[in-house]
């Protein structure tokens, strides 16, 4: 069974009507704004285990949700 992500708006929905990211925070040593966004958008840190994410419906209410999920299991904690 495909991955679920739950919509307050529209009810559990396959992950293949959304996208996705991680959640993460850019070190304190980046001030330039520039290597700011370019360590955000492609520097990801990708752990094994508990990850904060933000999931946008984009195929649905176009509505952002942020889940807390598992990487080993897919199992969404919150
Ligand atoms: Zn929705």
């Amino acid at each position: 069974m495909s991955l679920r992500i739950t919509c307050p708006t529209c009810g559990p929905r396959s992950a293949e009507e959304w996208i996705h990211g991680e959640m993460f925070d850019v070190p304190d040593s980046i001030t330039n704004t520039d290597e700011w966004d370019v360590d955000r958008g492609f520097f990801h840190n990708n752990p094994e285990g508990l990850v904060q994410e933000a999931w946008f419906h984009l195929y649905g209410c176009r509505r952002w949700v942020v889940i807390t999920r598992d990487t080993r299991t897919d199992e969404i904690l919150s």
